[in-house]
């Protein structure tokens, strides 16, 4: 595994272009956060398998309980177009690490670092059909995957709505399955918060892979008192962000996925207005002269003057656009940040730590960031709560997920 990350790290840049090509996020992105995890994700899984130690519970009468993992042997890897690279790997090196041998199948929109990576662990010498890449549509290959008798589990990434019909399909052969699925994350700004540090952060939140990381906060919830000012500097940074060639190191945004996603974007500012929301920046597709003048750009977008009900601000719209919505007590903002059916992650602001501490107990997301955004020690679980998803990836949580536990008991 050491060796396929030597792999993936050396054709680092290749794979970097490669990304950004397949889904339009700048190539600088590419280059610091996507393959450089990728490389992180085989080194973690490579070295953490080694502490894995078997356990022995003795009864103090002569019994002995040896409990040991086994692989479960085949099993599925269906990862999302967002992060491709980095996603696929997330699941695909602590199969490999516990034992198993992987059909994975990344999104047919972004195919091509997949394929890279099969060269690459061909090149490790990893045995033949350890790793096994299909590619084609989720309908077909991905389906496929989940239905087969012989996977006996499946560890998916993407929409809740496929969330849904995996869960069904695999039900019946009582497979086992971890889903990591959508989010429509809240970012509460209480007044009492370090407000330089929290408006760099908070514009990466919103905006970092043009809104497409299903971490992102969207639904940006400020304390009263300092909603006109943060609405001003927040809108002033927003003005700042360049959308453009995604070749181009100036550029902070790059483009959509596809023009499927631009459409279901687009849809979503429509509906904004409809319901009463007022666009302060942003709402259209942005201009972007030269190679990428027919890409799917899309500029960054802040509405508020709606309700944290509406279906804008409680259905997942996975791109560039956020919403502010003020609030006056830490119970109202708990009870808003709380309305939705997802809990993925959430974002807390303040410089009060009890404060932060107790607001983060009553949330439902299954990550709490505390003055920071998608800061991630890999020895922590990751995942979500309600219909963000079942199960948590990372550390133990994932090799257990890969395994089926035995317990060997004997009388001495
Ligand atoms: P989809 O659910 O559409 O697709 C995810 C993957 O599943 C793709 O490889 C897709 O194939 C495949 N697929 C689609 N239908 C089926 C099916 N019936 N059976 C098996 N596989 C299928 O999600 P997107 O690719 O659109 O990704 C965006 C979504 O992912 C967002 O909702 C986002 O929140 C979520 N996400 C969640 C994360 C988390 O950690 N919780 C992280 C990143 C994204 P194909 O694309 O080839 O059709």
């Amino acid at each position: 595994m050491h060796k396929i990350a030597d792999g993936i790290e050396t054709r680092l840049d290749e794979l970097a272009e490669y990304e950004s090509r397949d889904t339009g996020k700048p190539l600088s992105l590419a280059k610091t956060v996507d393959i450089p995890r990728a490389v992180t994700n085989f080194r973690f899984f490579a070295d953490l398998v080694l502490e894995h130690e078997t356990e022995e519970i003795l009864d103090g009468q002569g019994s002995v309980n040896r409990i040991i993992r086994q692989p479960l042997g085949i099993v599925g890897c269906i990862s999302p177009w967002n992060l491709p690279l980095y996603l696929f790997t997330w699941k695909i090196a602590p199969a490999i690490a516990a034992g198993n041998c992987v059909i994975g199948k990344p999104s047919e929109l972004t195919p091509y670092t997949a394929f890279k990576l099969g060269e690459i662990c061909q090149e490790a010498e990893l045995p033949d059909g350890v790793l096994n890449i299909v590619q084609g549509t989720g309908m077909n290959t991905g389906s496929a995957i989940v239905a087969h008798p012989k996977i006996k589990a499946v560890s998916f990434t993407g929409g809740t709505k496929t969330g849904e019909a995996i869960s069904r399909e695999a039900a019946p052969q009582f497979k086992k399955l971890s889903l990591e699925l959508g989010g429509k994350n809240p970012n509460i700004i209480f007044a009492d918060c370090d407000f330089t540090s929290m408006l760099e952060t908070t514009i990466r939140s919103s905006f970092s892979n043009q809104g497409e990381i299903c971490l992102c906060g969207s639904r940006i919830f400020v304390e009263e008192s300092i909603y006109d000012t943060f609405r001003n500097a927040f809108i002033k940074r927003t003005q700042s962000l360049n959308v453009g060639d995604p070749n181009d190191e100036k550029t902070d945004m790059g483009a959509l996925i596809s023009k499927g996603h631009l459409e279901k974007v687009t849809g979503y500012i429509d509906l904004a207005k409809e319901e009463g929301g007022t666009i302060l920046i942003g709402g259209e597709n942005a201009d972007v002269n030269g190679r990428c003048n027919d890409g799917y750009f899309f500029e960054p977008t802040v509405i508020d003057g709606l309700n944290a009900d509406c279906r804008t601000n409680q259905e997942e719209i996975f791109g560039p656009v956020v919403s502010l919505i003020p609030f006056s007590s830490e119970d109202e903002v708990i009870a808003m940040a709380n309305s939705t059916q997802y809990g993925l992650s959430a974002t807390i602001w303040t410089e009060n730590t009890t404060k932060a501490d107790r607001v983060a107990g009553k949330l439902d997301s299954g990550v709490v960031w505390v003055n920071c955004w998608m800061v991630r020690d890999l020895r922590t679980p990751f995942g979500g709560m309600k219909n963000s998803g079942v199960g948590r990836e990372g550390s133990l949580e994932a090799l257990d997920f890969f395994t089926e536990q035995k317990n060997i008991c004997r009388i001495q």
